[in-house]
């Protein structure tokens, strides 16, 4: 008898160091709501919590729980894993936001987590056990610190800096088995989350059918109505395979009994997409809605959990090759006033025009020799270069040609609307300009057919291919879903595009005195749409050079 009293019981805080589903029902883990955290309206939830997969990625629209799921998996991991975990979200901000919110409360709901993390006041880091949590916001460098990581999770991917994120990824691969996970709602099609998306194995989540007994994923297609998961007529979900409406209850009852399954096998990245439609809390009444009343960015992005590639987010080949003359590239007179943009790297690539022809030229080098010899065939000729990429070459350039060459600084003037504000006095060979809104007018003015390109497809085409990598993505406010602003982005090289915005910075104040109809210059840019970071239309640029 004595034996049986000794017989081991099953330790269930052991488990809980072995299970993090045994962790959450042993501690009945609660939400900052100080509600317990439960799976039945999110089953879709339940095997991405305990994905323990080193390099994992999830598309997602916001406000799904996720965040305080992985907030509880990382320190879950941290304490038993044993993994210093670096964390990252957009900005400072919100890392400020979050730690004073969800982390505090999540603290304050659940006493296991007060033993783990036993000084929790500061913002940027916690001690979870043997382990530390970094948080860390990702516009500033100074924030990709030398911290060591096991773990890095990054948090709202796509409106993150991704050089910022580069930079934490360099610094774990030199880890063997460092881990990284990603999620976000995704932007556009190869930049943020969707770059490890299309590298991983592609889970979607199959609701079981009640009429049918099949599976099939819950999608929304409206050219395509096999692959259609609303009826648009009857305002309720369907069954794909056999057409059947689903009521409320069916359709939530369709996505507990479901389950992911794997679009590709043996791939690095474990991937997810979580969309809208699996959520059944959310009618598909309210869906419907958003796909009339809200744009198709916000509707593929927040809503569909897809990247967006219609139109507007994209210059597309044909808009840029309606510019060309197809005709024998003109090349501007000796005497002519030329604008040259240049965008400094590895090379220098630059693109040389004037109002009269618009884009004549456009090549690079490993030297200054080819765009000394530009300043030199024409004496009128001004350079507008990028001020960040070579720092000695620009600045000696700039010595040869007094007066001739400006270094352009990326900014924004708070107190004006305007694109770009040149320097006075000692600072008169520099301009500052707002690089998102300057993408704009480029993207805008090439789409309006505003850019005359001297030659053919043949003479532009690299040049298109660096136009191709740019993207254009909207910033918006996970929480609120405020619009913060509007952010050109690039997934490859675009230096030519670049030399380009330059080029056209240039011709704001070297451009006009021609009479060519390039500047648009009677066109007040409000009307083209910008708009500003709380979404306000832009007030027409006034300057006095544009109003001959
Ligand atoms: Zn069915």
């Amino acid at each position: 008898m004595q034996e049986l009293a000794n017989t081991p019981t099953v330790d269930i805080a052991r488990l809980a160091e072995l299970n993090i589903h045994v962790f959450l029902e042993h501690y009945a883990i609660k939400n900052q709501q100080g509600l317990k955290l439960e799976f039945k309206d999110r089953p879709f939830l339940w095997d991405i919590f305990e994905d323990m997969s080193p390099l994992q990625v999830v598309l997602k629209p916001p406000q799904i729980g996720m965040t305080t799921l992985e907030i509880l998996k990382s320190m879950w991991v941290a304490k038993n894993l044993k993994r210093d975990i670096i964390y990252t979200l957009p900005t400072q901000t919100d890392v400020n936001d979050m730690a004073g919110g969800v982390i505090n409360r999540l603290i304050a709901q659940n006493p296991i987590l007060g033993e783990w993390i036993k000084d929790h006041d500061t913002v940027n880091q916690k001690a979870v056990g043997e382990n530390m949590i970094y948080y860390r916001g990702t516009f500033t460098k100074k924030q990709a610190m030398m911290v060591p990581s096991g773990l890095n999770i990054h948090d709202e991917v796509d409106a993150s800096d991704p050089s910022i994120i580069e930079q934490y990824e360099t610094r774990l691969q030199s880890r063997s088995d460092g881990m990284r996970w990603y999620f976000s709602h995704p932007s556009v099609s190869d930049y943020g989350v969707d770059k490890y998306w299309k590298v991983s194995d592609q889970k979607h989540w199959f609701a079981l059918c009640p009429h049918c007994d099949k599976k099939n994923y819950l999608s929304w297609s409206m050219s395509d109505q096999s692959d259609m998961s609303i009826n648009f007529e009857s305002g309720r979900f369907r069954c794909k395979v056999c057409k059947k409406d689903w009521t409320d209850e069916e359709r939530a009852f369709a996505i507990r009994k479901g389950t992911w399954i794997k679009k590709y096998r043996d791939k690095d990245f474990s991937g997810y997409w979580v969309s809208q439609l699996m959520c059944s809390w959310i009618p598909a009444s309210k869906i419907i809605a958003d796909y009339k009343d809200k744009g198709p960015e916000y509707f593929y992005n927040y809503v569909l959990g897809l990247p967006y590639t219609g139109g507007d987010a994209k210059l597309t080949q044909q808009h840029l090759f309606s510019n060309l003359t197809n005709r024998e590239a003109d090349v501007a007179d000796v005497d002519e006033r030329v604008v040259i943009g240049i965008d400094t790297g590895l090379r220098l690539d630059y693109v040389l025009g004037n109002a009269r022809l618009g884009l004549f030229f456009q090549g690079d080098s490993d030297t200054y020799g080819p765009l000394d010899t530009f300043m030199k065939r024409w004496k009128n000729a001004v350079a507008v270069m990028d001020a960040g990429g070579d720092l000695i070459g620009s600045r000696a350039f700039a010595a040869r040609y007094p007066g001739r060459v400006f270094l352009a600084y990326a900014g924004t003037d708070r107190k004006t609307t305007e694109l770009t504000r040149w320097g006075q006095n000692e600072e008169s060979d520099s301009v500052t300009y707002d690089l998102n809104r300057m993408w704009q007018l480029c993207v805008d003015e090439i789409r309006t057919r505003k850019l005359p390109l001297q030659g053919t497809e043949n003479d532009w085409w690299e040049y298109w291919l660096d136009w191709k990598n740019m993207s254009r993505i909207k910033i918006e406010d996970s929480v609120s879903g405020m619009f913060r602003g509007i952010k050109w982005v690039r997934n490859g090289r675009n230096h030519r595009a670049s030399a380009t915005l330059f080029w056209r910075i240039g011709m704001m104040r070297y451009g006009t005195l021609e009479q060519a109809s390039l500047i648009g210059r009677n066109e007040p840019i409000g009307n083209m749409g910008y708009e500003s970071k709380d979404g306000t239309t832009i007030l027409p640029l006034v300057d006095k050079r544009f109003n001959l």
